[in-house]
């Protein structure tokens, strides 16, 4: 479903992501992991074509992710992202906020996107909440809305940012169990995170990030529990 082969992303001179190549299969959740400034963000923000890549090639469905227009409208039709700061309409409510994409990208009638919004709403646990704010609601909500937005396009995909870092700890639990959820119903998704319990007991696979290089990657109990390289084991020593 997302396709990488020999990936480079260069900022001015400096090189942030060095050749990467990874896939995600329909129905799999990856987990990505590596310390901070090793270029996962920018990984992300180039498979669903907010970054331009300058070298190699990612595929998305099979269909490559360009800087045209058309691919790049395309490409956001297909995946859907959660950012760590939910990035919601301040000035809209949950509701609104999830029809957005709906109505104005995909052109759905308003009515049927309501309803299924609602659904999705409820879906993740805020029911009674559709005319709420986003500074009416926690964190934890206001992520959950930013999940029932992404699902309302109907993506094959969806990329996560690390969800769960800009919450408070007791919400942390809501939102990876939604996240859970999507995983047993089948969605593809490719979650930045530093919840390893999450990437231990959910993910299919983890690849180990370190300074724009995919180190490792594979099962995630292996490279969770037995990883093979001396970049990876450090890592975790200090995060586990
Ligand atoms: P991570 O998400 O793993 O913390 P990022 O993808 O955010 O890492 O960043 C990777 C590297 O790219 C870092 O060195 C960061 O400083 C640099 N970087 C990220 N965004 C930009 C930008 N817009 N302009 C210049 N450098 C950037
Ligand atoms: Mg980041």
């Amino acid at each position: 479903m997302i396709c990488l082969t020999d990936v480079h992303k260069h900022y001015g001179s400096l090189e942030v992501i060095k050749g990467v190549s990874a896939e995600v299969a329909k129905g799999e959740v990856v987990c990505i992991i590596g310390p901070s400034g090793s270029g996962k963000s920018t990984l992300l923000r180039c498979v669903n074509g907010l970054e331009a890549y300058d070298g190699g090639e990612i595929r998305v469905s099979g269909t490559r992710v360009d800087r045209n227009a058309r691919s790049i409208r395309e490409i956001r039709t297909r995946v859907s992202m959660v950012f760590q700061r939910f990035n919601l309409f301040s000035n809209r409510t949950a509701l609104e906020n999830v029809v957005e994409g709906p109505i104005h990208v995909k052109r759905e009638p308003r009515a049927e996107a309501q309803e299924r919004a609602r659904a999705l709403l409820a879906k993740v646990g805020l029911t009674g909440k559709e005319d709420a704010y986003p500074r009416e609601l926690s964190g934890g909500q206001q992520q959950r809305v930013a999940i029932a937005r992404a699902l309302a396009m109907r993506p094959d995909a969806i990329l996560f940012d690390e969800p769960t870092s800009a919450l408070d700890p007791e919400l942390v639990g809501d939102v990876l169990r939604v996240m859970r959820g999507l995983a047993e119903e089948g969605m593809t998704m490719l979650v930045v995170t530093h919840e390893m319990g999450f990437a231990r007991e959910v993910a299919d696979r983890v690849l180990f990030l370190d300074g724009g290089v995919l180190v490792e990657q594979g099962p995630a109990a292996d490279i969770l529990s037995r990883p093979a390289h001396p970049r990876t084991q450090d890592f975790l020593r200090r995060v586990l």
